[in-house]
């Protein structure tokens, strides 16, 4: 690749690149910011400046960057066998090792795995499987998914539609039929109702499923699914009472239980599934992301015993797939991820050790004057800012607080998302207790730059 200006970079961007959930004008107006390199937990960029990466790339290089062991896995594979399909009865090495790793890692209800590119063509994969399930079933009424308002399944039709985000609803004619969305368990954006405590709160958040099976009629409903917590969504760390409650409904009327692991996955919340930290057994879970840790792109689905058998043992031709279910360089690294995921005990550190520390430095965010919550679990991070700390009331969403926050962290060489108000961070599960000092003190910083604009701007 030839060197060139950062200019240069941004010229030919705005020329022909168009970005994902971006508006493409305003981008070209200003130059997209060019990542050359990466090592550990850092980025370097075209001017050479150097930036903590809080968020894992996107919530995936989650070993962190320049991991040799992925790297050789790759070239080996990329040399021996770089591409064969999985469709013609036939198979490589690699995918069936992945296979029969991946059912060791799950719990033991897991035996299946149905390979694809991506989270959202996991979560396509999903809608094909649920609704195929309750047709051998003899119960073709059951079409009925429902998601939650403010979750993330991916940008694909059904991905989109499973997800509760209105701004891409609107766009394209989603969801398609048969979707329903149930409010999300987010206690401080429900206004921490008072005399209701969180884990009363819980309960009735999974109540709303509840209500909407009655609703819906429960001869209609095949799956519920949501993030084990919301990544996109902002952080959002339900209740504790919330899963297994959900379980319990769904459970009572039969409806299969698919839990959405592409963040949460591969030890980000301090297990190896988010659905173990969280309490719940689901039927189905969708990942992506860690499972090569972003170096090369993966995802699929784990197929839980009820839904394999019928699929096995009834079900004849599943007549769906994607050319690169089970591409071999994919899973090469995905092994040597996975390996050395379990050498480095990486999932016991988030759960011993970086998690707990993670969640002791942001409690002491939490005193800060414009911090209205926190919430971490294990090596995610959610930071609410707020007008009035006291009353929790939030500023008004036209004033874009949270990216003025995230234009401080950019230029004081930190990548921390904004989720409106609120700003977030996941960072490689491989960050040391200094380099989550180094964090803290960056988002800070950056805090108290949003704090002095907020004043000086008359918003507080
Ligand atoms: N599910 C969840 C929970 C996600 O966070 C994402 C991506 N952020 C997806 C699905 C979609 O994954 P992809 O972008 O790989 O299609």
């Amino acid at each position: 690749m030839a060197a060139r200006s950062t200019r240069e970079w941004q010229a030919a961007d705005a020329r022909h690149f168009l970005h994902p959930f971006t508006d493409f004008q305003a981008l070209a107006a200003k130059g997209a910011r060019i990542i050359e390199r990466a090592d550990n937990i850092w980025l370097w960029d075209s001017e050479g400046r150097k930036i903590l990466d809080a968020m894992s790339g996107l919530w995936c290089v989650n070993v962190g960057y320049g991991q040799r062991e992925l790297i050789d896995a790759a070239t080996a594979q990329l040399e021996r066998l770089p591409f064969y399909n999985a469709f013609f009865q036939t198979a490589t090495p690699p995918a069936i090792e992945l296979a029969e790793l991946l059912a060791e890692l799950t719990p033991p209800s897991f035996r299946h795995v149905f390979f694809g590119g991506s989270g959202s063509e996991g979560n396509d994969t999903v809608v094909r499987m649920v609704r195929r399930y309750w047709d051998l079933q003899g119960q073709p009424r059951r079409k009925l998914i429902i998601g939650r308002w403010n979750g993330y399944h991916g940008s694909t039709m059904a991905g989109a539609s499973l997800g509760g985000m209105a701004g891409m609803h609107a766009q394209g004619g989603l969801p398609i039929p048969d979707i329903a969305h149930i409010e999300q368990p987010h206690w401080f954006a429900h206004g921490r109702p008072a005399g209701l405590s969180r884990e009363a709160f819980g309960i009735e958040a999974a109540g709303w499923l509840q209500r909407k099976i009655l609703e819906a009629g429960p001869d209609r409903v095949a799956a519920f699914i949501g993030e084990p917590v919301q990544g996109a969504g902002g952080v959002i760390v339900p209740p504790a009472s919330y899963w297994p409650e959900v379980q319990r409904i769904c459970d009572r009327h039969g409806v299969l239980l698919v839990s959405d692991e592409v963040i949460c996955g591969f030890g980000r919340t301090g297990a190896w599934w988010g659905s173990e930290t969280m309490g719940f057994r689901p039927d189905l879970m969708t990942f992506a992301k860690g499972v090569t840790s972003g170096y090369v792109p993966l995802g699929g689905v784990m197929v839980g015993e009820r839904v394999a058998k019928a699929l096995i043992e009834q079900g004849g031709e599943f007549e769906h797939g994607y050319t690169y279910s089970g591409h071999p360089v994919a899973c090469a690294v995905a092994l040597a991820n996975i390996r050395l995921i379990r050498r480095e005990g990486l999932v016991e550190r988030v759960a011993e050790d970086v998690g707990p520390y993670l969640a002791e430095r942001f409690a002491e965010l939490a005193a800060h004057p414009m911090v209205g919550e926190v919430q971490t679990c294990g090596l995610m991070g959610a930071i609410q800012l707020v007008k009035d700390k006291a009353s929790g009331a939030a500023f008004a969403p036209e004033l874009g607080v949270g990216m003025v926050c995230r234009g401080h962290c950019f230029e004081q060489g930190l990548i921390m998302r904004a989720v409106g108000d609120r700003m977030i961070v996941a960072p490689p599960l491989v960050i040391t207790r200094a380099q989550i000092d180094e964090m803290v003190g960056l988002i800070r910083r950056c805090i108290e730059l949003t704090l002095a604009d907020a004043r000086a701007r008359g918003w507080v």
